[in-house]
């Protein structure tokens, strides 16, 4: 379906795991996509190939969103290459192990300026974009990746949580402040999904396999959430179809947020 017929998006964080498949997935809905990366320019080009493949348009574009100057030239570009912009999907992230003791400020400092000033920044720049689009076309949307772990405790994520319940609140905040505007806001609060980040997390796991066991079973689903249907979500709420949908977090997390289940009973 082209719901998304002659968009143009940006998808911060798309050279693997979830913004890799929201870029696939949002060219395949009919926009034109930008493919930020911060340093994996080969799983951006790959990103690239793909939704070029599939006859889509797409650029890969570096930029670190912890740098306003990086930032600025993301918007550059592809204001150069496309001309306009409709969609923000703000889903750089990096993971942050540990209780409140575990980190020093200079960490607190290095993971929330990516996880949440990153936001800020990219918002930034593109509102006067989006602002356009709203005018001249009717709609523009922003969506920001948040976490199960902004709305439940986690053990051992102290400092991550911190930064995604920001995003949270940042997203309902910028929903009021520019629902007048056009410009919707929301955000997906994804459960633990099937990504290289996680990959990278059982690779560090005393047993993995147990650890992975661990992480199903945590989600009433049973299983990891795939990078593709946290994709869907942000493509929909992207979309003309959520035109009255703001300020609003869709959970995509096998039910780990709403649901209280008995434990399964243990396979034979
Ligand atoms: P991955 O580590 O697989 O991918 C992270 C992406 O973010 C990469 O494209 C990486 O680019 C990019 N990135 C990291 N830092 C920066 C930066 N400073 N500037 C620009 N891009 C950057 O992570 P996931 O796909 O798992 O996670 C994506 C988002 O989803 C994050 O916001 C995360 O918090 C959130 N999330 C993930 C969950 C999970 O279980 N996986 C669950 C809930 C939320 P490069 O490769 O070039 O460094």
């Amino acid at each position: 379906m082209s719901t998304l017929k002659d968009k143009v998006a940006i998808v911060t964080g798309a050279s693997k795991g979830i913004g890799a498949a929201i870029a696939v997935h949002l060219a395949a809905a009919g926009a034109a996509v930008i493919v930020n990366y911060a340093s994996s320019k080969e799983g951006a080009d790959r990103v690239v190939a793909e939704i070029r493949r599939q006859g889509g348009k797409a650029l890969a574009v570096q930029a670190n969103v912890a740098k306003q100057a990086d930032v600025e030239r993301l918007f550059s570009e592809t204001k150069k290459a496309f001309g306009r912009l409709d969609i923000v999907v703000n889903n750089a992230g990096i993971g942050a192990a540990g209780t409140v003791e575990d980190n020093d400020d200079a960490e607190w400092h290095r993971v929330l300026d990516v996880n949440v000033l990153g936001i800020v920044r990219t918002t930034r720049a593109a509102l006067p974009l989006l602002r356009q689009a709203a005018r001249e076309r009717g709609q523009a949307a922003i969506v920001n990746t948040c976490s199960i772990a902004a709305t439940a405790g986690l053990p051992q994520r102290a400092l991550y949580s911190a930064t995604k319940g920001a995003v949270y609140s940042l997203t309902l905040a910028m929903a009021a402040d520019h629902v007048a505007e056009g410009i919707r806001v929301n955000c997906v609060t994804p459960g633990t999904a099937d990504t290289p980040w996680v990959s990278r997390l059982l690779d560090a796991a005393p047993d993995p396999v147990a650890e992975r066991a661990a992480l199903d079973a945590r989600q009433p689903i049973g299983r990891l959430v795939s990078a593709g249907e946290v994709a869907a979500a942000i493509a929909y709420l992207a979309s003309p179809l959520a035109s009255a949908t703001t300020g609003m977090a869709l959970a995509v997390d096998g039910g780990m947020e709403g649901l209280r289940l008995r434990p399964r009973p243990a396979q034979p």
